[in-house]
């Protein structure tokens, strides 16, 4: 069903094995502080931090419309990217692209430090990242990729079947390649780790879920179903959703994807996996699967989209289980022991809907499926530009969101594009 904010079928998987976090209190009645933020995502946090560095004594809510760890930002894959997405590589921009690196692996740096300082408990590690593609569509992009790895001066392995099979035991993927610039992570914990560090004048409210943001005299009024707040400043962080609020509406769509993960396999299981104990590998072609193994060894199987709204889980369990068999069938017997989707914020070209909408409202959306560091890098430089700072060329760099059509014209765009790509990528799923 459609909602103006999260509201998904099943619990999120890797927020299921943390022990229950203690509970932040919703907003009610109505009060006022110097700055809202609505959405408690990377985007989200990061503003605030950054504005708490600013403004160290003004008072910030930040309005969650989930728990932390239960809503969107743990929902995800756990991979922290250091360079451009495979999807944004583009070997004819390569000193822009280099300029964009950079500052995504300068943010990576400073998150990595945020989890040092605040011993926050989130398997943080420098994996690195496989890519893997099992037909010609994947093996197309696997090659374009390694263009622009080779232009960027980036290091990187190839590896065929045979080297993919001793590392991951797998034999799914005809080629593949290593390239270490990313970081995995535990999502649930780490979001969870990343509000409980914020600093005191910084509020989470969870399940406050903003209905409306309007103009009240000179300040921003937000709405809650128990409450509002009113502040000079307000950024929207709310990603996928901030089109229910009237932001963003022809630019940002909500794409839906799902996640699977299995218990902890037993011995038997695990002596036919490979040398490596924990990794993560991201598909070649943009409609594959994602896999990961856990440091308890667990799978993480990644895979479909779905326009706008969520599809039964029960159905996707069946399809993420037989993409995770297909890679390994000596796991035909390995249920799923939580299956959930999260939504993402998809612009048509990936580029980001960020900037100043009004004399103190900002916003910073469409996370475009690759959202946990670049969305940290956009919230923080959000923040620079309401403070009129010098801060990073976002728009330059990154580009700006392109205008999309509206519905159904937008809806028949997607199922148009997503079947004709799942024909050509059909091996990757
Ligand atoms: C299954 C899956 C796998 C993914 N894997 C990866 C990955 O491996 N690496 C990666 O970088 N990205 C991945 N992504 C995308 C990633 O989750 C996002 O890019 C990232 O979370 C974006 O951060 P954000 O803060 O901008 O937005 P979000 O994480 O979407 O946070 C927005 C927040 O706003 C809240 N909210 C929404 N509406 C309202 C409202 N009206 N009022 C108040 N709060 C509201 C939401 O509850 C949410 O907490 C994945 C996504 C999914 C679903």
């Amino acid at each position: 069903m459609r909602t103006p904010y999260p509201n998904y079928q099943n619990p999120c998987g890797w927020n299921a094995l943390l022990p229950p976090a203690p509970v932040r209190s919703s907003l009610s009645g109505n009060t006022s502080c110097d700055l809202i933020v609505v959405g408690g995502g990377y985007t989200g946090l990061a503003a605030a931090r950054r504005w708490h560095e600013l403004e160290p004594t003004h008072q910030i809510s930040i309005l969650e419309g989930s728990r932390t760890g239960e809503g969107n930002p743990g929902r995800n894959s756990g991979f922290l990217l250091e360079v451009s997405l495979a999807n944004d590589a583009n070997t004819a921009e390569i000193d822009r692209m280099q300029k964009c690196n950079a500052l995504v692996s300068k943010t990576m740096s400073e998150l990595s430090a945020l989890v040092r300082r605040h011993k926050i408990d989130c398997n943080l590690q420098r994996s690195g990242t496989y890519r893997a593609a099992a037909g010609e569509a994947g093996l197309q992009a696997i090659r374009s990729y390694v263009a622009f790895l080779k232009a960027a001066n980036l290091p990187y392995e190839i590896l065929g079947q045979d080297a993919l099979h001793s590392k991951i035991g797998t034999d799914f993927y005809q080629e593949g390649l290593y390239s270490p610039d990313c970081y995995l992570v535990q999502p649930a914990a780490f979001i969870r780790g990343l509000a409980n560090a914020l600093p005191e004048s910084i509020s989470v409210y969870e399940e406050t879920p903003a209905l409306k943001v309007s103009r009240s005299g000179n300040a921003w009024l937000v709405t809650t179903p128990t409450g509002s707040i009113t502040a000079q400043s307000v950024i929207i962080a709310n990603n996928a959703f901030a089109k229910s609020l009237g932001f963003g509406r022809s630019r940002v769509t909500a794409i839906y994807t799902y996640a699977g993960l299995t218990d902890p396999l037993p011995s038997d299981l695990l002596a036919h996996l490979g040398t490596e104990r924990s990794w993560g590998l991201l598909p070649a072609h943009r409609l594959g699967s994602t896999l990961r193994r856990t440091v308890d060894n667990r799978f993480l199987i990644r895979s479909c989209y779905d326009y706008e709204v969520e599809t039964d889980n029960r159905a996707m369990e069946i399809v993420l289980k037989e993409a995770l068999q297909r890679r390994f069938p000596f796991l035909k017997n390995t249920r799923l022991a939580n299956v959930w989707s999260g939504a993402t914020g998809l612009t048509f070209n990936g580029a980001p809907n960020w900037g100043e909408i009004e004399n103190g409202l900002y916003i910073s959306a469409g996370c475009n499926g690759g959202g946990v560091v670049k969305g940290t890098l956009f919230g923080a430089a959000l923040v620079d530009l309401a403070h009129d700072r010098e801060t990073a060329d976002i728009e330059n760099l990154f580009g700006t969101a392109s205008w999309m059509p509206p519905d159904p014209i937008r809806k028949l765009g997607f199922k148009l594009i997503s079947s004709m790509e799942r024909r050509r990528g059909i091996a990757e799923i």
